[in-house]
């Protein structure tokens, strides 16, 4: 009499033989809004809640966020999560293939700073039933949408898009607002460049910039 094999009983419950090999795909969840708005709060919440069920966690951010902690994830309200600071999509690649089969959720934190191969890489995982996490600004200083965030969302399981509060008149703020005068799109560490900003409060950094420039009698050509 032949055995039945109790390992491909436990996981195939359906009865093609096609769908034995089947993985249950896993899911992309998508943190966004702009700067103070608790997305790497969030991103946090749900990274220990998954440690607290016994998931196996691995979190990731990029080399260029050295605002707080170089291996940590930290929100603005001091929660921190240990993370692995990478610089780019391929080093993140090259940390965590070789132990993927012990990871079950993976967390990224500032997301805007990766390329846009992250979003192949979070399509890859979730075929290999992985739930990935993700954190990032959706859009940028100049309220562009800021990739590879957009695409994020797009293939997303879930997408949760938090507000501020405006640091000028205290509605609710999808923007962040650039102070200063660098141009560069990615400035990051600089306490007091950024403010949340409503709609109405924003403005685009040209106009701002042009503003500061002209109260001190230097004035700019467009
Ligand atoms: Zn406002």
């Amino acid at each position: 009499m032949l055995m039945p094999n109790t390992e491909s009983l436990l996981h195939a419950p359906v009865a093609t033989s096609s769908a034995q090999d089947r993985v249950t795909p896993g899911r992309i969840e998508v943190i966004t809004g702009p700067m103070f708005s608790g997305k790497s709060e969030e991103l946090i919440r749900r990274l220990k809640r998954a440690q607290i069920a016994r998931r196996r966690v691995m979190s990731f951010k990029p080399d260029l966020d050295v605002r707080y902690h170089r291996t940590a994830i930290a929100s603005h309200s001091s929660q921190t999560l240990e993370a692995r600071t990478v610089a780019n999509v391929e080093a993140l690649k090259a940390e965590l293939f070789p132990v993927l089969d012990e990871v079950e959720v993976i967390g990224v934190d500032e997301a805007q700073f990766f390329e846009p191969a992250l979003v192949g890489l979070a399509l890859e995982l979730i075929q290999m039933g992985k739930r990935v996490i993700l954190a990032g600004l959706d859009t940028t200083f100049a309220g562009e949408p800021f990739a590879p965030v957009p695409e994020l969302m797009a293939v997303a399981d879930e997408v949760v898009k938090l507000s501020a509060v405006c640091m000028r008149c205290g509605a609710p703020a999808v923007h962040t607002q650039r102070l200063g005068a660098s141009q560069a799109l990615v400035v990051v560490g600089a306490a007091g460049l950024y403010e949340a900003r409503c709609r109405a409060c924003f403005k685009p950094y040209a106009e701002e910039n042009a503003e500061q420039l002209e109260l001190k009698g230097i004035g700019i050509n467009h």
